[in-house]
């Protein structure tokens, strides 16, 4: 199965990832908002100010069950539980991810209002409108939109939020930046580009009502720069980790993604409908 082996490929990714996503990134596996391109905001005030962002967005409170899909090692799940007071589920195809996700919930005194799971977001293991609302930071990259959107549609009730930050392409793509955009999506392990206009017809054909796109590349493209600072900051440790072809690569694409551009970087917000929409008319 298609969905399947795309799921076991961005696992394997993330496995082998982990060392670097935790010295780049910390506990939040995403890109940093800034508010202004050149404020004085620090890049971890930036990666909590995106998760933020979601959690503005998302507008879960005090009694509700929301649900962060791909959670990776529990940040931004366990930042909207303490902000909100809302319960959390995380889950992530990726087992360590959990436990370390678990071990921070325990750590930071959260463990009764937030869990984690291993699941596969495509079949999540929970029954038809069971959450409140959900998020999903930068886990969408990697899936097949309209089956994980489906997904998440089947297990919101109805009226229930989603609040979502992802990759897609809003400007136009010159040759060079195509190649960066290929290697990045092999490097990464991502799931194809769509269109910013895509968006509100898939996210129709899945179930959920748009309510808020927004191209936010301007208040994260920084973030790029500060993975090159951080990575040579690093490099002796992960160059033992990955090796120097790994690491090069790695670094090559960050260069690239600088000059050429990267994906734009997608904001949005959807709602289930109160009440089913009618099945179209194909007569
Ligand atoms: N939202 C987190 C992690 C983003 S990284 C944060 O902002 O910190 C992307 C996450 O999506 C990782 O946890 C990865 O394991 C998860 N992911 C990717 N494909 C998945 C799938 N098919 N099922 C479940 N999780 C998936």
């Amino acid at each position: 199965m298609i969905t399947e082996t795309a799921s076991r490929k961005a696992q394997a990714y993330y496995e082998q990832a982990e060392a670097m996503y935790v010295s780049l990134y910390g506990p939040n596996f995403h890109h940093g908002y800034w508010p202004l391109p050149d404020d004085g905001t620090t890049y971890e005030q930036a990666l909590d100010n995106l998760t933020d962002q979601i959690i503005d967005r998302v507008g879960a409170g005090q009694g509700d069950r929301v649900l962060d899909l791909g959670c990776g090692i529990g940040g931004p799940a366990i930042r909207l539980a303490r902000t909100t007071g809302a319960h959390v589920v995380g889950v992530s195809n990726v087992a360590t991810q959990i436990e370390q996700a678990t071990a921070r919930a325990r750590t930071e005194n959260m463990a009764g209002q937030v869990e984690f799971e291993q699941a596969d977001a495509l079949e999540l293991p929970f029954p038809d409108e069971s959450f409140d609302a959900a998020i999903a930071i930068e886990s969408l990259i990697h899936m097949d939109r309209a089956p994980a959107l489906s997904e998440i549609a089947r297990v919101l009730r109805p009226g229930g939020v989603l609040a979502a930050a992802d990759f897609c392409l809003n400007a136009f793509v010159t040759p060079e930046r195509r190649q960066v955009l290929d290697r990045y999506r092999a490097l990464d392990s991502l799931s194809s580009f769509h269109r910013l206009d895509d968006f509100p017809p898939m996210l129709r054909d899945a179930g959920l009502e748009p309510v808020e796109l927004l191209d936010a590349s301007g208040h994260v493209e920084r973030s790029v720069k500060m993975w090159w600072e951080r990575t040579e900051a690093d490099l002796e440790n992960l160059t033992n980790h990955y090796g120097k072809q790994e690491l090069s690569d790695f670094i090559g694409l960050f260069d690239d993604v600088i000059t050429h551009g990267g994906p734009e970087y997608l904001i949005f917000t959807a709602r289930k409908p109160r009440t089913p929409r009618p099945a179209p008319d194909h007569a």
